[in-house]
């Protein structure tokens, strides 16, 4: 196999680097942020992505840096139980903890940060500094918002799904101490507007929001606006939402905008292939992106190693991997639905995933 580019170095770039690793595929990772500026938010992963992520790290180490989760509690906005439901090994975990271990089997001199790619005038890779790639193939995982797919796919229709997220991260053994490992959500009654919890270890709590931004707008970006807004949208819910958002700490506090493609794009172009969000953005609700991200990588490999003809390698890789994605994308699509109803008209009990 000849020189690999790998662009981006988030879930799906850095996985695709640990298996070419396995493989002893040569590669170099460029990636537009410094090596510490990571903003987190966190993942539910199912057990197929756990499956997937141990065959590249050590399981041990990664549990360490999560939890697993028992329970899924669908709450009212004043704390009636709807519906509960058993998690088959859902695991929870940040997004800075991922990214740092599955950059642990990346060499230094395999990875560039502060290196943003796109494309020249005759569609070769080339650095912000007007520097040429030298790579036989390029493999691209920019993310949802993919700078170098709309390059090349210039008629594709982008669009703002109608959910935005705040995302928070805290260290507080208080709040932690008064929560089992389970995946409790609260759900306003008359629909677009949830507070989910989730114990990511003794100490550490994720919790985030999720808003129809039609309905309410969240448009001030500073974060003693967000918290002012956040107690003012969630004073009358359940008292553990609105003391835990009272007492928690903003430094990393994220909102989140949500994008999705109207139609997908081819997965390649050439020797360009897309894995990740950068091939197909999935929206938050199926908590499929990471899963499908590593299964990009994986399958993607696997027709590397096994293929000769490159072109031949990315239609396999497409073929195999299209379906699956068609079908996290309605599933997500009936989630949002869903989302935005009264909760009197939403289908019982519904899981806050997409399955095949
Ligand atoms: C609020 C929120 C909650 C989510 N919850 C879940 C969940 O519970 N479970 C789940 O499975 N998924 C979840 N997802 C989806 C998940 O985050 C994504 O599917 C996954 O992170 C995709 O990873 P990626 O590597 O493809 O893209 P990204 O994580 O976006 O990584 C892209 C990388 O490329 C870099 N980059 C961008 N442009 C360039 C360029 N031109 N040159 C070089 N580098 C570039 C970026 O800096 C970034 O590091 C959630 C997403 C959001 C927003």
């Amino acid at each position: 196999m000849n020189k690999i580019a790998v662009i981006g170095a988030g879930i799906s770039g850095l996985s695709m680097a640990n298996y070419l690793e396995k493989y002893n595929l040569d590669y170099h990772i460029y990636e537009r942020r410094q090596k510490d500026d990571l903003a987190g938010h966190g993942f539910l992963i199912p057990r197929e992505g756990i499956e997937y992520l141990s065959q590249i790290i050590d399981p041990s180490l990664l549990f360490k840096h999560g939890s697993f989760l028992k329970k899924y509690i669908q709450y009212s906005h004043k704390g009636k139980i709807l519906g509960e439901k058993d998690l088959d090994h859902v695991f929870a975990i940040c997004r800075l903890s991922l990214i740092k271990l599955l950059s642990q089997n990346i060499s230094t001199e395999k990875i560039t940060y502060g290196e943003t790619l796109s494309l020249d005038t005759k569609g070769k890779l080339i650095s912000q500094n007007g520097v040429h790639i030298d790579a036989d193939l390029a493999i691209i995982a920019d993310g949802s918002r993919s700078r170098i797919r709309k390059e090349i796919f210039q008629k594709e229709k982008m669009r703002t799904v109608r959910e935005s997220e705040v995302v928070n991260i805290i260290t507080s053994k208080e709040i932690a101490d008064r929560i089992e490992n389970d995946f409790m959500k609260f759900h306003h009654e008359d629909g677009g507007l949830t507070f989910g919890i989730l114990k990511l270890s003794h100490e550490t709590i994720l919790w985030y929001s999720q808003f129809d931004n039609k309905k309410y707008r969240i448009n001030e970006y500073s974060t003693d606006n967000l918290k002012k807004y956040m107690l003012e949208v969630f004073s009358d819910w359940h008292p553990l939402v609105s003391s835990i958002i009272k007492k928690s700490n903003y430094e990393n506090v994220h909102l989140w905008s949500v994008y999705e493609l109207e139609h997908l794009n081819p997965f390649y172009k050439q020797n360009l292939v897309f894995i990740g969000d950068a091939a197909h953005p999935l929206i938050p609700f199926t908590s499929q992106g990471v899963t499908s991200a590593l299964k990009d990588s994986f399958v993607l490999t696997k027709y590397l190693v096994e293929e000769d003809n490159l072109q031949e390698a990315f239609r396999k890789y497409e073929m195999e991997r299209k379906p699956e994605i068609e079908t996290h994308i309605q599933n997500g699509r009936t989630l949002l639905t869903q989302f935005l109803l009264p909760i009197s008209q939403q289908i019982e009990n519904i899981l806050p995933i997409s399955y095949k």
